[in-house]
């Protein structure tokens, strides 16, 4: 297989990564028989477009709503839904698209014994062979595809004409097909239509696991929650600050960088938003922001975070972390949000 890529340049004109788009996809997986494990955001939107483009999918489910909703989907009961012990035992690639702290559980009492010389696992997100969870067989090829974006959009891009970009890894290439069947099922989700990355199962975990944490989950969630609090706490009426410090963060300003890039976002807001965020942004991210930035990577890097994660939710399940929303849930600029996106959109579901 001859693999050609689109480079990235860096700033200094060379290149610093190839993306492989839909020319790169020479061979197929015609052959293969994959069996997607779980049926929720990954595992829903992941074999609804695999199978529109003509893979061989089966799935492995347990009896819950999930598979319910397989079924009102059109997939059928021991044609193509099977449990999951029948789904590994059938499949030559097992499609491990449940939650990550479930995975060794399953994979440990169901999946292992199902790991056949030349099989391959496969994975949307590296935690589970990045920290030893899951050791499987050297006879096998361990994969990755880890689309950049939640289930329901992979489906709804896909179904656009589209895809969201994913990550692709290869652990073990045990029958040195691993890439190619990495790169096909990234091909049937449409995720080379705009690209896909080459990456390790470590670089993938840890970038992964840091930007839920630092930005994306973590870290502005308690920027707006401190923003909102500092208004309140200045006496300003409650909607005007929601407005301010949430509304058009999300909906109006993170758009703009989405598409425009921040230099672009700045290039339309006004020049006295210019030069405010020049003024103070660095006041407010100040150089202990970043300190806490790297204590969290190396948390990450050394395994911390998740033994202190599986011990969590060795304790309390998902509650460790419903528990949470609950008490978030409770926090001014939640209640106060929830009523003002009420009003603005009565007939949306807003919660
Ligand atoms: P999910 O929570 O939506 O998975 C639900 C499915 O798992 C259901 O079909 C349910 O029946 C099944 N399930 C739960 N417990 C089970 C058990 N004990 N035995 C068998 N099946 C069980 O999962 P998800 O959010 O789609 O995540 C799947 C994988 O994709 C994870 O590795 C995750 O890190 C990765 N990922 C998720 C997203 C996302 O948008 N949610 C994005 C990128 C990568
Ligand atoms: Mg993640």
């Amino acid at each position: 297989v001859i693999y050609m890529s689109k480079d990235i340049v860096g700033p200094d004109g060379k290149v610093i990564a190839a993306m492989l788009t839909e020319e790169d996809v020479t061979e197929n997986i015609d052959d293969e028989t994959v069996a997607v494990i779980g049926y929720g955001s990954q595992g829903r939107g992941q074999s609804l477009n695999m199978r529109d483009s003509g893979v061989n999918i089966i799935l492995g489910l347990i009896d819950d709503p999930f598979k319910e909703q397989a079924l009102k989907d059109g997939w059928v009961e021991g044609k193509n839904v099977f449990s999951v012990e029948e789904a590994s035992k059938k499949a030559t690639i097992i499609y491990m698209l449940i939650p990550d702290t479930v995975q060794a559980k399953v994979y440990h009492s169901i999946v292992e014994k199902h790991m056949m010389e030349g099989k391959a696992i496969a994975f949307a997100h590296g935690y589970n062979i990045r920290f030893a969870r899951i050791k499987p067989p050297e006879n096998v090829d361990i994969i990755m595809v880890a689309p950049k974006g939640p289930g329901a959009i992979v489906r709804e891009q896909y179904e656009a004409g589209f895809g969201v970009p994913a990550l692709i890894a290869v652990e073990q290439d045990y029958t040195k097909k691993a890439k190619n069947r990495a790169l096909g099922i990234a091909h049937a989700i449409g995720a080379t239509r705009p690209g896909v990355l080459e990456t390790t199962f470590k670089d993938e975990t840890e970038t992964d696991l840091f930007g839920e944490q630092v930005d994306l989950c973590g870290g502005v969630v308690e920027m707006v929650k401190a923003a909102y609090e500092t208004l309140l706490e200045d006496g300003r009426n409650p909607v005007l600050a929601y407005w301010e410090v949430h509304h058009e963060l999300y909906g109006l300003i993170s758009p703009l960088c989405y598409k425009f890039g921040n230099a672009g976002m700045l290039k339309r807001v006004s020049d006295t938003a210019k030069d405010g965020a020049f003024q103070s942004g660095p006041r407010v991210i100040d150089s202990h922001v970043k300190e806490n930035m790297k204590a969290v990577l190396d948390d990450i890097k050394t395994g911390k975070y998740a033994e202190g994660w599986d011990a969590r939710y060795a304790k309390k399940g998902r509650k460790a972390v419903t528990d949470e929303i609950e008490k978030l849930e409770k926090h001014p600029v939640e209640v106060i949000g929830k009523q003002v996106r009420k009003v603005m959109w009565p007939k949306d579901n807003v919660e």
